[in-house]
């Protein structure tokens, strides 16, 4: 991988909120950015210099981001691996890989490279049939989670069992579709750890983040957390052995949860930048979005160390309409996304405040 010089053309594939960021971030670094996504209103293309609006599948489309941009990256992770591995194919310079996005798309495959790398998970099955699911909750016992293996986030997707009588609802109401069984983690906490990896290999580990969710989406996210130096130590070790493990190069979060006596399991891997690093922003000297466009792009890694505590809340639906009154508080700072539906849920934005 070449280093890319000043003024250098970075496609974003995705065009959301965290597309918005990377491509502010990039711009302060002097890059251009091209945006392609589904979206004609989207929050990223609003600040960026081009965008293309079609299927992440349109090969004509992919084809002329090939041409015109000297590295590829992506914001979304259910982008086809398949669109990675035609960017590749005609010669593009694309990171993420598409290996770390496939295995990152599904729960099953996941936690199984977690295991290989010597992390820990909750006890799981794969399953693709009535019959599995009847099986793997005789054997996991109850109560015990249903995901969908692919396309889940901010808590759809899934589905407690509470008694082997719920099995067969259980398993229409995610559709009938392949997906994964796990045991119930009884974590004390739910933290995550934002991290980068170069094409030479350098790894930086952002201070780990304290995650609160509610009705299974992210609310909000204390930096650095209140945690002892053995789950940083465990934490920043989970991180390198994800990122090397799938020869990495970008920014990911791992999701983590904290056992009573501060063992770690691996819950999820978010192969970009993530809702939980945020608080980076106002945190950091170099943010989350910053090192994902350095590592990409081939330039040195930016420093990590936190100057100050963060609490990043997200502004969900019309959380946002509240502008004037966050925009007026002290020792904060308000993100606003540009998207104009601000419906029930829906990221609108962000306020990061400063704890100390
Ligand atoms: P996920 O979509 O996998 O990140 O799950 C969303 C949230 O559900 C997590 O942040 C946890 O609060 C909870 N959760 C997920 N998996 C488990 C599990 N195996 N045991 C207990 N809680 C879980």
């Amino acid at each position: 991988m070449q280093v890319l010089g000043l003024g250098a053309t970075i496609g974003i594939l995705g065009d959301g909120q965290l597309g918005r960021m990377l491509s502010q971030a990039a711009s302060r670094l002097g890059f251009k950015v091209v945006i392609f996504g589904p979206d004609k209103e989207s929050p990223a293309a609003q600040v960026s210099l081009a965008s293309k609006v079609a299927a992440y599948s349109d090969e004509a489309v992919l084809a002329g981001l090939a041409q015109r941009c000297d590295v590829i990256t992506f914001e979304f992770e259910n982008v086809p691996a398949t669109s990675l591995d035609y960017l590749t194919g005609l010669g593009a310079t694309v990171a993420p890989s598409s290996k770390a996005l496939r295995i990152t798309q599904d729960r099953v495959l996941e936690k199984t490279f977690a295991r290989e790398q010597g992390i820990g998970t909750v006890d799981f099955r794969a399953v693709d049939s009535l019959d599995d699911l009847s099986a793997a909750v005789a054997e996991l016992g109850v109560p015990s989670l249903l995901k969908t293996r692919r396309e889940g986030y901010d808590g759809k997707g899934q589905i407690w069992i509470h008694s082997i009588d719920e099995v067969r609802a259980a398993f229409a109401t995610l559709g009938a579709r392949p997906s994964i069984l796990e045991a119930r983690a009884d974590f004390t906490r739910e933290i995550s750890v934002v991290a980068a990896r170069g094409w030479d290999g350098s790894v930086r580990t952002f201070p780990i983040g304290e995650n609160h969710h509610v009705g299974g989406i992210l609310s909000t996210t204390l930096a650095p957390a209140q945690v002892s130096d053995a789950v940083v130590a465990r934490a920043h070790d989970i991180a390198r052995r994800v990122l090397e493990g799938l020869d990495y190069v970008g920014v990911l979060a791992v999701e983590l949860f904290v056992l009573p006596g501060d063992d770690l399991l691996l819950n999820e891997i978010a192969p970009r930048v993530h809702n939980s690093g945020h608080w980076t922003q106002d945190g950091c000297l170099c943010d989350q979005f910053e090192q994902h466009i350095r590592a990409v792009a081939g330039w040195p890694l930016g420093d990590t160390a936190a100057l100050q505590t963060i609490e990043m809340t997200n502004l969900l639906g019309p959380d946002i309409l509240a502008w004037p009154e966050l925009a007026s508080e002290p020792h904060s700072r308000l993100y606003v996304y540009g998207k104009d539906d601000p419906r029930p849920g829906r990221k609108m934005g962000h306020i990061n405040r400063v704890k100390s």
